[in-house]
């Protein structure tokens, strides 16, 4: 899939710039990069929410600024539009969002809420100035309209909240606009229309927002409700963090929105916008993250910000540094600081050393009892950096203290590495020399590789989209979640445990500074050792006569997918696979159908959203037998290997899907014999909105050199596709029984 795609070109990208940024030293854990979606007014940063996620729109929906109640339930149905949604106030329509109406140039406008919230007014100037088509979605009260809305999707879920207050609606609405669950909102009592939609909805899973408090399990429980699920916090922070978690596989993003918990209207156009990104959204106070919400976020990240210094004071820390050894054939320790010296042992790949001095590009260090000099090409270095901050420089002497030889005078700004400390001197180099420095003028930094200026590409984490003004949202805040200042909540200062560090920079070809080279990690593929595979072998021609197959190559078009370390797309092995498979399947017998047959996206104007709605669109009008989708896998560690199958439980045939993807993996695994990765289920778009049996299978690892090789080569290309057609012939031959 194409999510990996981001993250390994953002390790390329880090490396490329790896000399030139900053040093960054982190206060808090988290480290994103934000961007605020805010106007002058509620209005404006609808208008800026609206213009960020769409040049032009075929539905607006239109509510009220001061009526959150009626807006808050339909995120899941303007998601299933594809429908920003404006404010304005109720009397008459804004001019600026006139304006916007012009740019978006709808079709059709929906009023949300009755005529005592939107004026009638609003509907003449639609009609008369700007010649749009307009419904109005409005009943009795907010839990009515909700009901309204929930009509609009076909669900076989519901989301209960509490519609007196807007947080946890608000929570729900990312997860729901994503998976098009309709929210309803109720009353601490459930109000009439309520219980009559669920009565006739009957839908089969329930997920309720919020705790007792709000939403009673007795009165549930009154009125035949079958609570599946609840989320719940302590408080609406908590709920927030709850709903998030719990839907954590639905967000494929790495970007985050974040709302204020506490002042609604700015979040609800945001909803829609975030459904579109498939980012969840998280509720924060104005000056600071909540702990549970900041937990969300630190989870959220994909690599650790470089962490910030505590130099021990006393003076028996005189070993501030240490290095990895990175030459995985080992490193040769010399009684000189060259490639020259005389070889005292050599270190074993992986070790971590303490480096007690540096001079040019060795380190002194000690192991067995023998002390001297490494290479620095072959190590990974936590250096401890130090700033110098004496105006007039500062001055480096022979001994720990004032009265010491001054060696040289190290200029203000510049960056030293510190390798000890003793009482308030730090040991450092500079120019060759080595001495001490008084810490009193130094302030301390960190970095990674030796390198001052080695940056970490913080991007790699996503952004965070602030909705609305420093006004509910602050500057410390931001400054928070940039890692700029530390939270003042005691929970949020805490040790966070590392984070699976799914990302890391890809290993240099490692070799000592004279060893022998390393032992080949991945074998060199050779393409003469794939053998044919003969897909009819004991499966009779025609074995497919009447089926009609719906063939779905990933990405295309704007979206390459993952790529290969040698610059191979996703999307051109996906389409090769794809065009294979035809082949085999019309021998079959069978009816072929594409949702691309071509370098390009289904949808007429790509968006990832758009891109997969497109290709369930065609899967759906084309009432196809079966949907099969075509990926190449990819991660962060290139040595993975293998293949994988998925199927969805919300695919309203999730037994035949998981049948089907079953099938297929295990012809998979015994044709092209890669590594079994399982049947796995997820809620991918397009196999939980497809109506037919679904399933997708990611091939091999494009990340994997092996396997990238592998996915080149057209005879693999074909087998791939005769395991699939083997695995959809195993599926009809052996049908589940009946329900
Ligand atoms: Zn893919």
């Amino acid at each position: 899939m194409g999510l990996l795609k981001k993250l390994i070109l953002s390790v390329i990208t880090s490396l490329a710039f790896a000399l030139c940024s900053p040093i960054i030293t982190q206060a808090s854990p988290l480290a994103y990069s934000t961007e605020r979606l805010a106007g002058q007014d509620r209005v404006d940063t609808a208008i800026k929410i609206s213009q960020k996620g769409w040049d032009s729109a075929q539905t607006v929906i239109l509510c009220e600024y001061n009526d959150y109640p009626d807006s808050i339930a339909a995120t899941p149905f303007a998601v299933s539009l594809n429908a920003p949604i404006l404010l304005t106030k109720g009397e008459s329509l804004d001019p600026r969002v006139v304006q916007e109406l012009k740019r978006l140039s709808p079709q059709k406008v929906i009023l949300l809420g009755g005529t005592a919230c939107l004026k009638s007014a609003i509907e003449e100037k639609l009609d008369d100035e700007l010649s749009m088509d307009w419904e109005r979605i409005g009943g009795v009260d907010r839990y009515e309209t909700s009901v309204l809305l929930a009509k609009r999707l076909s669900s076989n879920s519901m989301i209960l909240a509490n519609g007196d207050d807007f947080p946890d609606a608000l929570s729900a609405a990312t997860f729901a606009g994503i998976k098009q669950i309709p929210i309803v909102l109720s009353s601490t009592t459930l109000p009439d229309s309520v219980t009559k939609y669920y009565q006739t909805a009957a839908p089969q899973h329930l997920i309720v927002i919020g705790g007792e408090a709000v939403l009673p399990a007795k009165e549930l429980a009154k009125n035949n409700f079958t609570i599946e699920t609840r989320l719940a916090g302590y408080d609406r922070y908590g709920t927030n963090a709850e709903v998030v978690s719990f839907m954590k596989s639905t967000y494929t993003s790495n970007d985050l929105f974040l709302a204020s918990g506490i002042t609604f209207p700015d979040a609800v156009a945001g909803t829609v916008l975030a459904s579109k990104f498939m980012a969840p959204l998280l509720l924060t106070e104005k000056d600071d993250i909540p702990p549970s919400v900041y937990g969300i976020m630190r989870e959220h990240m994909k690599i650790e910000p470089p962490a910030p210094v505590q130099i021990p004071s006393g003076n028996d820390n005189n070993q501030l540094n240490q290095g990895k050894i990175t030459a995985s054939g080992g490193l040769n320790l010399r009684e000189t600081p060259s490639s020259s010296g005389k070889v005292l042992l050599t270190i074993p790949g992986g070790t971590t050393i303490e480096l007690i001095d540096k001079q040019d590009q060795w380190y002194k260090t000690t192991y067995q009892s023998n002390t001297g000099w490494v290479s620095a090409d072959y190590l990974t270095v936590t250096t401890k950096n130090g700033f110098i901050t004496a105006s007039g420089g500062l001055n480096l002497r022979e001994t720990p203290s004032s009265t010491g030889n001054v060696l040289v005078t190290i200029p203000k700004d510049t960056s030293v590495e510190l390798f000890g400390q003793q009482d308030q001197w730090y040991r450092t180099t500079y120019q060759s020399k080595t001495g001490w420095i008084s810490a009193s003028y130094v302030t301390l930094g960190t970095t990674n590789n030796g390198n001052p200026s080695k940056p970490i590409d913080l991007s790699v984490n996503g952004r965070v989209y602030i909705l609305g003004g420093t006004a509910i949202i602050s500057p410390s805040s931001q400054n928070i979640i940039e890692g700029k200042t530390s939270s003042n909540y005691k929970d949020n200062q805490k040790n966070f445990p590392p984070l699976p560090s799914e990302i890391k920079s890809p290993t240099p070809p490692s070799r000592g500074d004279d060893l022998d080279p390393p032992p080949v990690v991945d074998p060199t593929y050779d393409p003469s050792t794939e053998v044919l595979v003969n897909p009819f072998e004991g499966i009779p021609a025609n074995a497919l006569v009447g089926k009609t197959i719906m063939i779905d190559p990933g990405h295309g078009g704007p979206d390459k997918g993952a790529i290969g370390s040698t610059q191979t797309y996703e999307k051109d092995n996906n389409l090769a696979i794809a065009l294979a498979l035809n082949d085999t399947l019309k021998r079959a017998g069978a009816t072929v159908i594409f949702t691309r047959e071509k370098d390009v996206s289904p949808a007429a104007n790509y968006s990832e959203i758009e891109d997969l709605q497109a290709r369930v669109d065609i899967a759906n009008q084309s009432k196809a037998d079966l949907f099969i989708s075509i990926h190449n896998d990819a991660n962060a560690k290139s040595d993975i290997q293998g293949s994988s199958t998925y199927y969805s439980e919300d695919n309203p045939q999730k037994n035949e899907s998981q049948h089907l993807a079953n099938s297929i993996q295990s012809a998979v695994i015994n044709t092209i014999k890669t590594n079994n990765r399982g049947l796995k289920q997820a809620g991918f778009y397009v196999l939980r909105n497809t109506t037919m049996p679904s399933s997708l299978l990611e091939t091999a690892f494009i990340s994997n050199p092996y396997e990238e090789a592998r996915l080149q080569n057209p005879t693999f290309q074909k087998n791939v596709a005769s395991a699939i057609f083997i695995g959809i012939y195993n599926y009809y031959k052996t049908p589940l029984p009946e329900a």
